[in-house]
């Protein structure tokens, strides 16, 4: 057995993460973030979990890839010496990175009958 916990949300493991300031778990259904002690369900680890888990991880980097996290400064990125990279992002990525925003406050895997805003 081990002592590995798994916060729990909609009914899923949440991703653990660092693209959004002050929440480090996100949930893929819903797009819900929360902090280290934020009030979501801690269970430990099942296998069943474990699988959860994996796959809520890939579909969040899938999601997530072209996201410009506030105040990220990109260590390969020459201007990020001076300033949050997104401040000199080219138009086109600002854009990708806005659209990856707006999916993932909507939640990757939420129910299209579910949005009713
Ligand atoms: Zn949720
Ligand atoms: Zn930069």
């Amino acid at each position: 057995m081990s002592d590995i916990e798994y916060k729990i949300h909609c009914g899923t493991p949440m991703v653990a993460t660092i693209m959004f300031s002050g929440a480090e778990y996100y949930c893929v259904i819903c797009g819900e973030t929360q902090g280290i002690f934020g009030p979501a369900e801690t269970v430990p680890e099942t296998q069943e979990l474990i699988d959860g888990a994996e796959r809520n991880d890939k579909l969040f980097k899938q999601a997530a890839g072209d996201l410009i996290p506030m105040g990220a400064m990109f260590p390969n990125c020459e201007q990020c010496r001076k300033e949050q990279h997104g401040n000199h992002a080219s138009q086109e990525d600002l854009k990708k990175s806005d659209e990856a925003h707006k999916l993932l406050a909507n939640g990757i895997l939420r129910e299209p009958q579910n949005a009713t805003n």
